[in-house]
């Protein structure tokens, strides 16, 4: 068994939804990214490349790269699954926590969780999604932008 964790961060900008978790929340405003923008999938890649040893989300898929231009996130997911899997790896569980004064994520929770899980191949009772603000501290408290954080487990497949 082996257990990895990962952060990310992106910087609001212009726009009016953020995807979080593969679900599109509607919001003031947008995300600055090459992608989606999504933090929650970008930290959960991150987790599981670390608890693979496997590097991280940059050197599999730079910003650099137009192929990841506006990129669903979940490609990342998938693709990452992919790779642990031809290591020998299997995930299995996944606690995320997402940084924000804003959106509220309460009403998109199970979907969120249903949607990450079903990305990892697992049930949904093995994906919990925490939400907290920073009570208006720091870049996220100033609502500049969102953070997440992932903790994954896997083991030998
Ligand atoms: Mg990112």
């Amino acid at each position: 068994m082996r257990v990895g964790s990962g952060i990310d961060v992106h910087a609001f900008g212009p726009g009016d939804a953020v995807v979080l978790g593969g679900v599109r929340i509607a919001h003031s405003r947008g995300v600055v990214a090459h992608s989606d923008g999504d933090v929650l999938l970008h930290a959960l890649v991150d987790a599981l490349l670390g608890a693979a040893a496997l590097g991280d989300i940059g050197q599999h898929f730079p910003d650099t790269d137009p192929r990841w231009k506006g990129a669903d996130s979940a490609r990342f997911v998938t693709a990452t699954v992919e790779l642990l899997a031809q290591a020998g790896w299997k995930v299995v569980n996944a606690d995320l926590t997402l940084l924000a004064e804003a959106p509220r994520i309460g009403p998109w929770r199970d979907a969120i969780r249903s949607g990450v899980a079903g990305l990892l191949g697992l049930p949904r009772a093995c994906v919990n999604l925490k939400a907290t603000t920073t009570e208006h501290l720091g870049f996220v408290g100033r609502s500049e932008g969102l953070m997440a954080m992932a903790t994954v487990l896997i083991d030998e497949r």
